[in-house]
């Protein structure tokens, strides 16, 4: 459902994204792991085009993104994303964060629009936070929020830049099993983490970034247990 082809990108003069190509199927988790400044959030911001690549493609369901916007929006409407720092908008309540682009952009009727946010509140577990504002929460509830948010745009593809990682220790177990409900339902994710446990748990592929190039990709057992690069062995002696 994701093909990267030949991906490319630069800020500049600087090279972030070398050559990238990944092919993720229906249904499959991936982690995406490896030293800061990798290059891991600007490849998976490249899949809702936040950020555009130079070279290569991007392909979503079979269509690429190209110079015809109204296309683009398309394609990008089947791909929700989480970001480690929750982007909720403050000024209006956890059911209006929730409700908002069902009803500006989808055009949903509001009362249909609070019924399915409504419904994705209690999957994650907040129900009865649905009329707070977001500064009310904590930030693991927020994070909820966020999930319940993207999910309500029916998504086909979940995109989460370290999700856990602005959240103290005693929230992030909330936040991982609300994404563990979502991998078990068949969610096309991709998550960029170093949760790796939540990598081991959930995970069908490990792919691991240095220096805007994917290294190495495997299974979590094979992945932890026999990597295959010096650069692989290296990251993971300093993170486990
Ligand atoms: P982290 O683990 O710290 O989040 P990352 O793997 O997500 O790192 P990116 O945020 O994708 O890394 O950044 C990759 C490289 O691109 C870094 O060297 C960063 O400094 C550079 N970079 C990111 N955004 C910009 C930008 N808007 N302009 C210029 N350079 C940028
Ligand atoms: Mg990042």
């Amino acid at each position: 459902v994701i093909e990267l082809v030949g991906m490319s990108k630069w800020y500049g003069n600087f090279q972030v994204l070398k050559d990238i190509d990944l092919t993720v199927y229906e249904g499959e988790r991936i982690v995406v792991c490896g030293p800061s400044g990798s290059g891991k959030s600007t490849m998976i911001r490249c899949i809702n085009q936040l950020e555009f690549h130079q070279e290569g493609d991007v392909i979503i369901h079979g269509k690429a993104y190209g110079k015809d916007e109204k296309q683009n929006d398309l394609i990008r409407r089947d791909i929700g994303m989480v970001f480690q720092s929750f982007n909720l908008f403050p000024h209006l309540s956890v059911l209006e964060n929730c409700t908002m682009a069902q009803i500006w952009v989808k055009e949903t009727p509001k009362a249909e629009a609070e019924a399915v946010a409504m419904h994705f509140l209690e999957r994650v577990r907040i129900p009865e936070q649905a009329h707070k504002y977001p500064l009310q929460l904590s930030g693991g509830q927020q994070q909820r929020v966020a999930i319940a948010r993207a999910l309500c745009m029916n998504p086909k593809i979940m995109l989460f830049d370290e999700p856990t990682s602005a959240l103290d220790p005693e929230m992030i177990n909330e936040v991982l099993e609300a994404m563990i409900e979502l991998a078990q339902s068949g969610m096309t994710m991709i998550v960029v983490t170093h949760e790796m446990n939540f990598a081991r748990k959930v995970a069908d592929r490990v792919i691991f970034m240095d220096q805007g190039e994917i290294v190495e990709q495997a299974p979590p057992h094979a992945f932890f247990d026999n990597p295959q690069y010096d650069r692989t062995q290296l990251f993971l002696s300093q993170i486990l």
